[in-house]
């Protein structure tokens, strides 16, 4: 006889894990099935962003900034130490102790929430059906009332620079480096590759980042972008604009083995690297997901199709995360899980889709969400802005951490902030205090007569409030003073 049960969610990355257990904790009988195996065999859940992805990248992150600092920033605090030099394989293990202890606490939570892990690949045969094909080949059939399906994604690749996982790699390669390349090459300037190429610079790879685009960061506001670019050039990242890949030649004799060809506005180039990184973006992970026959509707590039609810068009199956429309960010599919699961308990929950933060984990960190003045306008609507620098903090320079500045976009008319850029320190953590005020639907004036601790970073938040209506303190004020509405 085959297992039953309310939900079966296919995949625990960040979508599926937290689809799973707040199925379980809303009272249904779930199941998740996650094929990810560790090296010795064992299950393990998580997906991308626990093995692979936000965690492992972050941990890198983390010590090769404190790394940096050390060599070069400590000396300004009148800490004198030797050059110091980078464990690469304790750094890796290190790495790899957080990524365990975060994989097994998934599998406690699952425990404790009573969800049935199941090691296999999932396929949905239609309605309620789900094929498990465990390692060994053995397959049995699962049925469940509700089906969630939250594959995710896979590092794409482009045809000039195969990944051959050794000298050419994708971004898991690239967190596995058992030594610090002298040269690295790094395909792509997007957020994959701005913080992959920040940790190997820091620990000493001369890196050059070579992105198709004219643009830097195109999603973001054009002002931050080339501020962005300016700090992230100063700390010796080599960004070539308008570079686009197209071929690659492996050479083992020579000292740096791999050579990219590429063209830019002057004409064909060619460089040579140690390492080369494809960061050119991701793709969702639907090719064997259904059986024809089920009928799932995908489209042609691969997103399985849903609706504002994530519905997909078949009934009582469901789709989130990565392997949906959207920004591919573990809290916008975390969000999705938890919607999916609280409306199959009939609420009525929502994600604002209009709000989901987006964070570049460089140093300083580039974080936004919401609107730009740029889109704004574009829509005909009237705006005023506010700006602070990170160097007028006090908190900042006591620090010795002053790179960076918030941007805050309000509608003129109704003094409601809509939109919200951040470089700096922290700047995640600070985005999402005004990420708060835009649900709440705060106004500028709501954040100016907040009170803020002093000294702390956010106070960089509360002056650009301030400066929307050209009454911040701690700068001189370009813009007229004008009252709030
Ligand atoms: P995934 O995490 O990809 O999980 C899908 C799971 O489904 C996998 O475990 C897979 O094995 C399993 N699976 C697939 N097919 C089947 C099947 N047929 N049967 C059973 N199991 C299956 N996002 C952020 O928000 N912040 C960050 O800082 C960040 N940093 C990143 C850094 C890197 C280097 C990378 C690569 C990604 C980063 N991301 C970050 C993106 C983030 O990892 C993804 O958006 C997130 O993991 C997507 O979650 P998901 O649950 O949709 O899919
Ligand atoms: P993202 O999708 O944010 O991860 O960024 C991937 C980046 O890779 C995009 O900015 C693309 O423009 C860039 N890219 C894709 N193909 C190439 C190529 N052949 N050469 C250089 N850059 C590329």
């Amino acid at each position: 006889m085959s297992q039953q049960f309310d939900v079966v969610v296919i995949g625990s990355g960040p979508a599926g894990y937290v689809a799973a257990i707040r199925c379980a904790q809303l009272g249904f009988n779930t199941a998740c099935v996650e094929q990810w195996l560790s090296p010795d065999h064992k299950p393990v859940y998580g997906g991308t962003c626990l093995n692979v992805g936000c965690i492992p990248s972050k941990a890198l992150l983390d010590t090769s900034h404190k790394f940096h600092e050390m060599q070069h920033r400590f000396d300004a605090h009148g800490i004198r130490v030797e050059r110091g030099a980078i464990d690469v394989a304790a750094m890796m293990a290190r790495k790899n102790q957080v990524v365990g202890q975060l994989t097994k606490g998934v599998a406690g939570l699952f425990r404790s929430n009573k969800v049935t892990g199941i090691s296999g690949r999932g396929r949905l045969l239609g309605r309620g059906r789900v094929e498990v094909t465990a390692t060994d080949g053995e397959r049995q059939e699962i049925n469940a009332t509700h089906v969630i399906l939250a594959s995710g994604s896979e590092p794409m690749t482009i045809p000039p620079t195969p990944v051959d996982n050794d000298l050419i790699v994708d971004s898991s390669g690239a967190l596995e480096f058992d030594a610090v390349p002298e040269k690295l090459g790094v395909i792509g300037a997007g957020v994959i590759g701005l913080e992959l190429g920040s940790v190997w610079s820091r620990l000493g790879s001369k890196v050059t980042i070579l992105e198709a685009l004219d643009d830097f960061l195109p999603a973001l506001d054009r002002k931050m972008a080339r501020e962005s670019l300016k700090i992230l050039v100063r700390q010796g990242l080599d960004i070539q604009l308008g570079a686009r890949v197209a071929g690659s030649r492996i050479n083992r004799r020579r000292k740096h083995p791999v050579t990219v060809s590429y063209r830019n506005a002057e004409g064909d180039r060619e460089a040579s690297f140690d390492k080369l990184i494809v960061a050119v973006g991701r793709r969702p992970v639907s090719g064997d997901l259904a059986d024809p026959a089920a009928g799932l509707a995908v489209d042609e590039r691969g997103f399985v199709e849903v609706d504002e609810f994530c519905a997909a068009n078949l009934a009582d199956v469901y789709a989130v995360g990565d392997l949906v429309r959207g920004p591919m960010l573990a809290h916008k599919g975390m969000e999705e899980g938890v919607m999916v699961a609280e409306r199959l308990a009939g609420k009525k929950t929502q994600v604002n889709y209009d709000l989901v933060p987006a964070v570049i984990y460089t140093h300083p960190e580039i974080a936004w969400a919401g609107k730009t003045e740029d889109e704004m306008k574009q829509a005909g609507v009237e705006t005023i802005t506010g700006n602070f620098a990170f160097a007028a903090s006090g908190r900042a320079l006591a620090a010795h951490d002053t790179d960076g500045m918030v941007k805050l976009v309000v509608e003129k008319a109704s003094d409601r902030i809509v939109g919200c850029q951040v470089i700096g320190a922290s700047a995640a953590d600070l985005l999402q205090q005004m990420v708060i005020a835009m649900e709440f639907g705060a106004s500028a004036e709501d954040i100016a007569l907040t009170m803020f601790p002093h000294p702390a970073l956010s106070e960089v938040v509360h002056e650009s409030a301030l400066a929307v209506h050209g009454h911040a303190i701690h700068k001189a004020n370009r813009k007229r003073q004008e009252p709030a509405p």
